[in-house]
This record gives C-alpha cells, structure tokens and sequence, in this order.
C-alpha cells in the first residue's frame, strides 16, 4: 500500500516537472494514431448516446444563466458574424425559417385571439398605422421612417403588440441602436 502511494506522489512530482514535455509526447501520440482514437472517441459516444445527452442536458440546466451570458457577449463581440450566420441558414433551411415563423406568429397570435397569417395582417397593419401616427418620419432623427418599432417588446408582451400607443416609427440606423443584440 505504502509503495503504491509513494509511486502516485512520485509520479504526480514527475508529471509537474516534466509538464511541456509529457504534453509535446501527448499530441505526438495523438497525431500518430488520430485515426483510431477518432474512432474509438465516436464508438464511446455511439454507446454512451443517451447518457451523454442527460449529461448535456443537466449542464445546461445547472449553467442556464452563464451559458446566456456567454451567448450575449458572443453576440455582441461578432455582430456581423452574427448577422452572416443567420442569413446563410435562412436561405439555406427555407422550411426551418417557415416552421419557425409559424410557430413564433402562433405564440404572438393566441393572445390577440388571431390565427398566426391574420396576426401577420394586423402587424403589418398595425406597423403602416404607427408609421403614419408618426408622419412617416423616424421620431429620434426625422429621417423618413422604415419601421415600426414596439417600445414593449412584443415577443415578451404579444398581447400589447397590436396597441398603436405601443410603437414609434424608426429609421434604420435608429432602430439598430434601439436592439442591443443588433
Ligand atoms: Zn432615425
């Protein structure tokens, strides 16, 4: 017994001086039999499917708060790649920007009473009223207005979103600045 621990504390001081080292040894070992540790890593993971994704699951469950914050920042850091990003998977999953759109029109419409295309009317009604409320001019600049902004958010409130009094009409540039996340 007394050996056998002697032998970790020996090996854990080796392991700390020997630190570059072992590591240079590491990756060359990796580099040389890439192939079947890929093979064996997708193997475990193929049996360990299911226990793999509770695992995942309760990460991110117990981190939800940081990995939002992470997501945030991320967001902010590389706007245009951001932007690039979702531009590139709407043109390329047409049926997955259509399912999401549905979905998202149906959570808005519900409370409104309206089915997800007769809520998609309204706004569009709702955004030409605000815009004419306003003269058609952007109310932080007066530079001719190109949309309706929801001054409560109308993903968290749905059931204001239709309320003119809950809009002001926008240029782009301005309406950029009013969304953090743009
Ligand atoms: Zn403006």
């Amino acid at each position: 017994m007394r050996d056998l621990e002697n032998k970790r504390r020996l090996d854990k001081k080796y392991q700390k001086s020997h630190k570059e080292e072992i590591k240079k040894q590491k990756h060359e070992y990796y580099l040389k039999n890439q192939e079947e540790i890929k093979n064996r890593v997708n193997n475990y993971r193929q049996e360990h499917l299911e226990e793999i994704k509770e695992k995942k699951k309760k990460y991110r469950e117990e981190h939800k708060e940081e990995i939002l914050e992470k997501k945030r920042i991320y967001r902010l850091e590389n706007k245009d790649k951001v932007r690039e990003g979702k531009k590139r998977h709407r043109l390329a999953y047409p049926e997955m920007k259509l399912a999401s759109d549905i979905r998202y029109l149906t959570k808005l419409g519900f409370p409104n009473k309206l089915s997800p295309f007769a809520y998609r009317h309204a706004l569009t009604a709702w955004s030409k009223t605000v815009k004419k409320l306003g003269h058609g001019l952007c109310l932080v600049c007066d530079n001719p207005a190109t949309i309706s902004h929801h001054i409560i958010h109308k993903a968290k409130y749905p059931g204001l979103s239709l309320n003119v009094n809950n809009g002001i009409p926008l240029c782009d540039p301005c309406h950029y600045d009013s969304h953090e996340w743009n």
